[in-house]
């Protein structure tokens, strides 16, 4: 699904088949999980393959590194450039694009300075496809910002997402919703989460999450829309009085909740403020004109 023999990818300031390259099985992030990455976009867009919001997403790459202790010597841009260059010589459009920064030999628990930079692209439609999902509040907490820099998209703190999604999807739902240390809603094991409430939107602040590019476009949108945005903790029984929710996230994009455990919210997706959200943030992607954007 990721890659056939002719895919290329970007490895070290070189372009590569997929196939050739060999990864250590000395390398840090191998056994320690300490690398970071980015989960991007491109789109088809009326102007040509755009990535949407490239500058975001690789200066987040950058500021993760730094947080890791990792030395990154390329540039957003000079990543920026090296992206659209996998997407053009693997003719790919509408795909997503997964930059990674791993660690060379080291088995010190120390940062070591052979960084390696790849990145690969392959085709992606929607992660949940249309369907409304079944979510599942996990009995897993989002790892303590003081135990790890949870605003870093660091490979080692999947492993704590992949336990909430395993959980969620043995039990029957789609996906999982994790609480923070003090047992608020924090997010999803790969998105951010909203509430609607009588027209209103909610949204933890940030600080125990990851500070999501698509939870910053769903704030500009909801603005343009007119729509309030609160940003406050709130407890799990919140949400079984709200109206409507949905998952944010460059892979999710903008997915609308139909239950979370036994309770079905009530108001219709079609007659929501989220489901506007959501129309919006699809053409916001495909590069729409701001009087397209609201229709
Ligand atoms: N939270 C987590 C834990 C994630 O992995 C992601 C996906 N990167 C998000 C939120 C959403 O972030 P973004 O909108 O930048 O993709």
């Amino acid at each position: 699904m990721y890659f056939n023999k002719s895919t290329i990818v970007f490895l070290d300031g070189e372009f590569v088949k997929a196939n050739s390259v060999k990864t250590g099985l000395y390398s840090q992030t191998m056994h320690y999980g300490n690398g970071v990455f980015e989960g991007i976009r491109s789109y088809n867009t009326s102007d040509g393959v755009k990535i949407f919001k490239a500058k975001e997403h690789f200066d987040r790459l950058q500021y993760s590194a730094s947080k890791m202790h990792i030395k990154l010597d390329l540039s957003s841009e000079e990543m920026e450039h090296a992206a659209y260059k996998v997407l053009e010589k693997n003719n790919l459009t509408d795909a997503y694009i997964r930059p990674l920064v791993y660690l060379g030999e080291n088995m010190s628990l120390t940062p070591t300075d052979v960084v390696h930079v790849a990145i690969v692209a392959w085709k992606w439609g929607n992660l949940f496809g249309d369907e409304m999902l079944n979510v599942m509040i996990s009995s897993y907490q989002r790892p303590n910002p003081k135990s790890c820099h949870m605003e870093a998209k660091v490979v080692g703190h999947y492993t704590n997402s992949i336990l909430a999604t395993t959980e969620a999807k043995q039990n029957g739902f789609h996906e999982a919703l994790l609480t923070d240390m003090n047992g608020f809603i924090a997010e999803g094991p790969g998105a951010n989460f909203f509430l609607e409430k009588d027209g209103k939107f909610i949204t933890c602040p940030l600080g125990n999450i990851l500070a999501g590019i698509t939870r910053a476009t769903v704030f500009e949108l909801a603005k343009d829309l007119g729509f309030e945005v609160e940003e406050r903790f709130f407890t799990p029984e919140e949400i079984f009085t709200a109206d409507a929710a949905f998952f944010c996230g460059t892979a999710a994009e903008i997915a609308g909740i139909k239950r979370i455990n036994d309770y079905t919210f009530p108001l219709s997706w079609e007659d929501s403020n989220s489901q506007l959200i959501q129309r919006a943030y699809k053409r916001r992607v495909l590069g729409s004109s701001q009087e397209e954007l609201y229709i």
